[in-house]
């Protein structure tokens, strides 16, 4: 990445005259500019998609399925190689429990996440999303793996992307979420993650799930050991990729942008946590990049209440977790205290409306 030679005043009139910002402007703006400078060029980008006190949220769980996994990431806690002891496997009716749960608790969006299981077949997920979709038909939503998950099953199966999305969509399966891909630089994976995927695979089961008529998200992790130039790398393909799509004709195929923060706890890789500052700043500057994603979602699982901060700093969308495992593992807390959470965020000048994923899984996001 080159040295910007834009000023900070440069930049703050890009943004205001709608123009998009590059890399080197993103750096200079990282080095230089405020939290209060961040917060408020967000919160002009922010208002070209919402109005200044509109959020919304919703309530849900994420379901790990699984633990057993061979992709050995240095920064999970969570998994376990296959035949170790403490290795799991969900039953459907175990699922319906949770299901039932979540739906008790007044939400109705279930994320399934679990690992690179060699013993499950591409049918058991057929069978559990086929189930789900009998069971509970548009009550509640899922969210069908993560890409990563969505690789592996592919491959382990020898189908290409676009025949096992067809598979799962058969099924009754519409989301399959933009999860696993923590940061999206080639010396990334390599350094935490040699046997998960490459950067270009990623894209390309994106690009087939997406081409296949499911809907899909973009996520990021920050908090490892990554440069500030790599964030905005995953920033500058994330933005690229939904370009892509938009000329493609499949406008707002990426319906949103998660970023949460890594929890070191009980991982190989340790280290210590960001402070919620600087998970802010990044939460703005992302806002900033993304001028293409109008749903920015700031992560109440891994920041807690301090999270809906973040929607002073562009964000407009969360989360209301009940269950995670994997973030859990490592050092998450969950607070099923919903009237406090969304009390804070009135606190903060915002009018949370829920968000139900069931009903608005076909419109733009
Ligand atoms: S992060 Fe996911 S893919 Fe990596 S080891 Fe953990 S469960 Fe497996």
């Amino acid at each position: 990445m080159t040295v910007s030679t834009a000023t900070l005043s440069d930049i703050r009139r890009k943004i205001e005259d709608c123009e998009r910002i590059s890399p080197e402007d993103a750096l200079c703006l990282w080095r230089e500019a405020s939290d209060a400078d961040l917060r408020s060029l967000a919160g002009q980008v922010r208002a070209r998609f919402h109005s200044p006190s509109a959020c919304t949220y919703l309530i849900m769980r994420i379901i790990n399925y699984t633990n057993v996994c061979v992709a050995q990431c240095d920064y999970c806690a969570f998994y376990k190689l296959p035949g170790q002891q403490g290795g799991y496997i969900l039953t459907h009716e175990q699922v319906f429990a949770k299901l039932d749960e979540l739906l008790a608790l007044g939400g109705d969006l279930a994320g399934f996440n679990g690992g690179f299981n060699p013993h499950l077949p591409l049918d058991y997920y057929c069978e559990l999303f086929s189930a789900i979709r009998d069971r509970y038909g548009d009550r509640l939503e899922f969210y069908a793996l993560t890409i990563a998950e969505f690789m592996y099953l592919a491959d382990h199966a020898n189908l290409s992307y676009t025949v096992a999305a067809e598979r799962l969509k058969a099924v009754g399966v519409r989301w399959i979420t933009g999860g696993g891909s923590e940061i999206l630089t080639e010396d990334f994976r390599r350094r935490h993650s040699k046997f998960k995927y490459t950067v270009a695979e990623y894209f390309a089961a994106q690009r087939a799930i997406v081409d296949t008529g499911l809907r899909t998200s973009a996520t990021m992790v920050i908090g490892f050991d990554e440069t500030i130039e790599e964030r905005i790398e995953h920033l500058e393909r994330t933005r690229a990729f939904q370009d892509c799509l938009i000329a493609d004709g499949h406008g707002g195929a990426l319906s949103s942008f998660l970023c949460w923060t890594y929890k070191p706890y009980f991982t190989q890789l340790g280290g210590i946590e960001i402070s919620t500052s600087e998970y802010l700043r990044h939460l703005a500057l992302s806002r900033i990049y993304l001028d293409n994603i109008p749903r920015i979602r700031t992560s109440v699982l891994t920041q807690n209440e301090r999270a809906l901060e973040g929607l002073l700093y562009g964000a407009d969308d969360f989360d209301l977790p009940i269950e995670d495992e994997v973030t859990q593992l490592a050092g998450a807390t969950i607070s099923l205290n919903f009237d406090k959470l969304l009390a804070t965020a009135r606190a903060l000048g915002f009018t949370p409306t829920y968000r139900h994923v069931v009903t608005g899984w076909n419109q733009p996001a």
